[in-house]
């Protein structure tokens, strides 16, 4: 029988992002607080008949958004192929559909949630034969966002953000997000940043004090982003959209990670619906909440 598995790889916000200095290996050291959202994408890996010819690889990759790469550079077609490449079983051939909702190119860290939800699943057609800790080497690898998006939830990142330790973080945090027709480049936008003239902020123990209370209007004022400047010079029009949000009753707005997505801290779900709806006038838009759980089987 052809097996399938689902499932979901969740988006992230990052309610701190402190860029350090510029390391020999062309990574900047990094501090970060994650928070995953509920914002989704669905990876399946459906089995491919036997007589495909290639066995214990990605046969295809369907997605029917446009920019996603449907190619072996589809960050979820190589989470796959590691995986199955480090399996002592014979795996099968797999094509992987992606049902995207997270934008992509929009700095909430959707391709690296699709690998992370693809390890899940790939593990799971080899009968769980890797260990999370195994997992999270895998994902470390793919990207400097993929092991948060590995285990979810609240989280300081350190390093390239790849270094995780869970943060204590009370209630729930509701979002309005604001899309941007078109994507940044997270390159491009360190690369804009380097030429900044500027001060890391790299201390996060105010916010990781508020997170404990719960209260989103002691966390708004505290939300911050080193790279929200360089995102601002590379699409200007980012601020109008960060006044809208404001003038229509957010909390605080930021650039999410590398940008271009808005993200609005809301008082609550429907805050955020109101603040959505006003930012729909000039784009696309979402609501969502956080935190929400790492990449998961569906169902489970
Ligand atoms: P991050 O927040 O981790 O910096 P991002 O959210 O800004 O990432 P992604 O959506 O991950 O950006 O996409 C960045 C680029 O990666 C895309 O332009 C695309 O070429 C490529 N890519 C590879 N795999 C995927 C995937 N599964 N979904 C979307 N883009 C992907």
């Amino acid at each position: 029988m052809m097996r399938e598995v689902t499932a979901i790889a969740h988006g992230k916000v990052n309610l701190h992002l402190g860029v350090g200095a510029l390391r020999d290996d062309g990574y900047h050291e990094l501090v970060s607080i994650f928070q995953s959202l509920e914002l989704r994408d669905v990876v399946t890996l459906t089995e491919a008949s036997p007589n495909t010819g290639v066995a214990g690889r990605v046969v295809e990759l369907e997605c029917a958004t446009a920019g996603v790469p449907t190619d072996n550079t589809n960050l979820a077609w190589r989470a796959v192929d590691i995986v199955f490449g480090r399996s002592t079983q014979q795996p099968p051939a797999v094509r992987i559909t992606l049902a995207k909702g997270i934008p992509t190119a929009g700095g909430m860290a959707g391709g690296s949630a699709d690998a992370a939800a693809a390890l899940i699943a790939a593990n799971k057609i080899l009968d769980n034969e890797f260990e999370l800790g195994e997992l999270l080497d895998i994902a470390a690898d793919l990207g400097s966002d993929v092991p948060f998006t590995l285990v979810g939830g609240t989280a300081l990142g350190t390093g390239r953000g790849e270094h995780l330790v869970p943060t204590l973080s009370k209630g729930t945090y509701h979002w309005a997000l604001a899309f941007s027709r078109t994507g940044l480049a997270t390159p491009a936008v360190f690369r804009k940043l380097d030429e900044l003239d500027r001060t890391p902020h790299l201390d996060v123990t105010a916010l990781s004090r508020a997170l404990r209370t719960g209260n989103p209007h002691q966390v708004a004022p505290l939300l911050h982003n080193d790279m929200q400047a360089a995102a601002l010079s590379l699409q200007p029009q980012l601020r109008t959209t960060l006044n809208t949000g404001m003038a229509a009753g957010a909390l605080a707005g930021i650039v999410s990670g590398s940008g271009p997505t808005c993200a609005f801290l809301c008082e609550d779900a429907r805050a955020a619906r109101e603040v959505a709806a006003e930012l729909s006038l000039s784009g696309n838009t979402a609501v969502t909440s956080g935190p929400a759980r790492g990449a998961h089987l569906k169902g489970e």
